[in-house]
């Protein structure tokens, strides 16, 4: 496991890193601690969570692994809707496409709600 990079001038010279027992914990193993020359590190983690920036302006609260946390495609921000990678976390396209209909009708739905400012709220996307 790689624990921390080094290098000098702002270019990388060294990963350094240990070895894990198994999982779920990845216990280090004392005394194995290791260092390799590196001048160029490509970090290949797969899917962690889809990106922060935009979540953290809307206010949407996350879950543990920091995907939108959402109940039926509602996020906790009322007016603002989740479907696919962003809630379920990296998965299937076919997921992407049936919960964009899915969000779409809970947005649906809310819009209904509003009692004639939804119908506003349309008219004024519409006429941009
Ligand atoms: C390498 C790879 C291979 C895959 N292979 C398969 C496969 O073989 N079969 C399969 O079923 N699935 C596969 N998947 C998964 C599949 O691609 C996803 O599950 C699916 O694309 C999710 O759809 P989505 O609409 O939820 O998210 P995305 O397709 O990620 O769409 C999100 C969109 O939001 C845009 N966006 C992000 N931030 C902003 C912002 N701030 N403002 C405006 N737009 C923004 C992004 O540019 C993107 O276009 C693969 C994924 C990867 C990465």
């Amino acid at each position: 496991m790689t624990t921390r990079f080094s290098g000098t001038g702002g270019r990388v010279t060294h990963l350094h890193g240990h070895h894990v027992g198994p999982p779920p914990s990845f216990d280090k193993v004392e005394g194995s601690d290791f260092t390799l020359e590196a001048d160029l590190v490509l970090l290949a983690m797969g899917f962690l969570h889809c990106e922060q920036p935009l979540l953290e302006q809307f206010g949407v609260d996350r879950d543990p692994r920091n995907n939108v946390a959402s109940i039926g495609h509602a996020t906790s921000v009322p007016g603002v809707f989740t479907a696919g990678d962003a809630h379920r976390g990296q998965s299937l396209i076919v997921w992407g496409i049936a919960e964009g209909r899915q969000a779409a009708r809970a947005a649906d739905r809310y819009l209904d709600g509003l009692e004639g400012e939804g119908e506003d709220l349309i008219g004024a996307l519409i006429a941009g």
